[in-house]
């Protein structure tokens, strides 16, 4: 089947899926494929969760959609929720990370201006983040890759280096609305921000009346083994967090959850989104959240992490020279390769029909279903460790090479 009527964005390999269950996905010759990527860390459950499918089916034979003129049903609960969960006091519901970045940039700059200070519109974004494609979202990140081509940047926004408060502090002033930040970067080679550093970011926010905003698109939603990754300490929170992907486990579902000094300023005609947040989208919001708040659940991802990690660590002292480091945060893990492309290893290991994603710096990523069973995760380490003997095999001399 040609692709020639699709923007030529995306040029995917020559697999055909036909059929997801749990952790595994099934080609249309009937090949099963171990998924640990999930959709980018967006399959929460797998694929084909009874309970989310039961929840769809449910809602879709009653009401689809009504667009946000009217009160959608199940809306004011689920954000009730996560509100009793979280730091936040409301939520707005989007359709996507982006969406939910571009409502939390618009409430930022909003609420200075509304206190008085419209001038503080800087928001300060790091190195090697990832925020989305939207005009705002790629200004945000900064990343020159995904600028190129498209006009002059965006006034507003300034990088910081990843992981240094010094060089933080020197960039914050008088115009500084906020500061975004993902507390695990995913695109970017799944670098974890230290929790302590985290409570500095929120100290020095609140010495320089500066917002916080958190990009938990990939790392929240139970990856890391906390319903949201900053939530590792209870004195990292912000004012403002963006959220999507595992929340909607599949479903176009995301979330700007934000506390009242902010969301008390988003009245009504300042922002809007048709889809966000419809009767389908928020069902299946509830259901994922019911499995992520079961008792056990988010225990269990630490101990599948443990063991995800154990395996990896334990590959990194066999081919030191392959594997370099080992990146991320409970089931957002990888690591960093060396003498391969992470794309090349990406599509050895899909050959051995194991899906993995990559990310910046030449990583390779993980993010299994954070359901994923623990002889899963045995597979995966197989399929990952008889890879690396393959690349031993061939590229022998380099590996000794730059031992
Ligand atoms: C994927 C991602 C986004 C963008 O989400 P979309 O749903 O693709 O718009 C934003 N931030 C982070 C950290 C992401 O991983």
């Amino acid at each position: 089947m040609s692709r020639d009527s699709l923007f030529p964005t995306y040029s995917p390999p020559n697999i055909r899926f036909a059929a997801g269950e749990g952790s595994w996905l099934t080609d249309i010759q009937g090949r099963r494929y171990l998924d640990f990527i999930a959709g980018i860390s967006v399959n929460t459950l797998g694929h084909a969760h009874p309970a989310l499918v039961a929840a769809l089916h449910d809602q879709a034979q009653k009401l689809w959609h009504l667009s946000n003129m009217f009160d959608v049903p199940g809306q004011s609960k689920l954000a009730q929720r996560y509100c009793d969960l979280t730091f936040a006091d409301r939520v707005f519901f989007t359709n996507s990370g982006a969406e939910s970045i571009e409502c939390a940039l618009k409430s930022a700059r909003r609420y200075h201006a509304a206190n008085g200070d419209p001038d503080r519109v800087n928001v300060i974004g790091f190195e090697g983040a990832f925020h989305g494609r939207t005009y705002a979202t790629i200004n945000a990140a900064g990343n020159p890759k995904y600028l190129e081509g498209f006009g002059p940047p965006l006034p507003g926004y300034v990088q910081a280096p990843f992981g240094d408060i010094e060089a933080l502090k020197a960039l914050v002033g008088p115009d500084t609305a906020a500061i975004l930040i993902e507390p695990v970067q995913g695109e970017g080679g799944l670098r974890a921000a230290p929790v302590d550093y985290l409570e500095g970011l929120r100290k020095l926010c609140n010495e320089h009346g500066v917002l916080l905003i958190y990009d938990e698109v990939q790392c929240g939603a139970g990856r890391t083994g906390q319903l949201f990754a900053h939530q590792w300490s209870d004195k990292a929170a912000p004012d403002i967090m963006a959220v999507a992907k595992g929340v909607g486990g599949g479903f176009p579902l995301g979330m700007c959850l934000a506390t009242e000094a902010v969301a008390r300023h988003m009245t009504p005609g300042t922002h809007g989104t048709t889809y966000g947040g419809n009767a389908l989208a928020v069902a299946v919001g509830a259901a994922i959240l019911d499995h992520i708040t079961e008792k056990g659940f988010l225990d269990n991802v630490s101990v599948r992490s443990a063991q995800l990690r154990g395996g990896l660590e334990s590959l990194r002292s066999q081919y030191p020279d392959l594997i370099v480091e080992i990146r991320g945060k409970g089931l957002l893990t990888g690591f960093k390769v060396s003498g391969i492309a992470n794309t090349d290893f990406r599509d050895a290991l899909r050959e051995s029909g194991l899906l993995v994603g990559i990310a910046g710096d030449n990583v390779i990523r993980l993010a299994p279903p954070l359901n994923v069973k623990p002889e899963e995760i045995d597979e995966a380490l197989a399929k990952l460790a008889s890879s690396l003997a393959g690349f031993t095999s061939k590229t022998g001399r380099l590996a000794s090479a730059s031992s």
